[in-house]
């Protein structure tokens, strides 16, 4: 069963007052995460920018410009994905976040998994990619594939900031996207079979109704 909106917004507050790691002391504001606890895409980055620190709100800039028309692109509509950050807090001048910030935030990201139960999880460049699948590999072999790693699928993409100022990145991510439209609806029909027997009988009825127009369902 996917968690409340209420649960949701509880763990946003408690990203909001957090102060575990020296971020809190720079930031305006947490960028807990965006999106609809029933969303079965997750997309997480790597930690807030200027514009998300103001916002409160992640991939507000430049780069979550070119997310949503990448998404679109797949067929998919931001506002039914639920995005977010390894790092919920902005690091100064945008550097890398320290393994000691991620350290300290990942339970976050974890409990936010753990409440959305998405199909599909898009890792948005190395830092993701590096805290969700370690050891997993590089974004440069991995980009575009998908994995399952604990019963859930990630698929390694490049972040969309590097693909901004460099068209050849930008078609590879396009090309990437479109492979994530039939990752997802493998996933789609993965989870209808899970739903078990019912469904299924219901289905076999809905396409064995007069017109049949149901049948491509199998
Ligand atoms: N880049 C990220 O990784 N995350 C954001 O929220 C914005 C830009
Ligand atoms: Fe807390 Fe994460 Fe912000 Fe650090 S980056 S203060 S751990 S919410």
């Amino acid at each position: 069963m996917v968690a409340t909106t209420e649960e949701l917004l509880e763990l946003h507050g408690q990203v909001r007052d957090c102060t575990a790691c020296p971020l809190h002391l720079t930031r305006i504001q947490a960028v807990p995460g965006y999106g609809p606890v029933t969303a079965r895409v997750m997309a997480v980055g790597e930690a807030p920018g200027e514009n998300e620190d103001r916002e409160g709100k992640p991939f507000v800039g430049a780069a979550g410009r070119l997310l949503t028309t990448l998404l679109e692109s797949a067929g998919l509509d931001r506002r039914d994905i639920y995005i977010t950050n390894i790092v919920k807090c902005r690091p100064p001048r945008n550097r890398d976040p320290e393994p000691i910030e991620v350290e300290a935030c990942s339970h976050y990201l974890d409990e936010q998994i753990a409440l959305l139960q998405p199909d599909v999880i898009l890792l948005l460049g190395r830092h993701a990619l590096a805290r969700l699948l370690p050891g997993a590999g590089g974004i440069s072999r991995l980009h575009g594939e998908r994995l399952r790693h604990n019963d859930r699928v990630f698929v390694p993409l490049y972040h969309p900031a590097a693909a901004l100022y460099n068209g050849g990145l930008r078609e590879t991510l396009e090309a990437d996207m479109r492979r994530v439209r039939g990752y997802l609806a493998d996933a789609e029909a993965a989870r209808a079979r899970r739903a078990g027997g019912a469904s299924a009988s219901e289905l076999r009825q809905v396409a064995a109704a007069p017109g049949g127009a149901q049948m491509d369902l199998f």
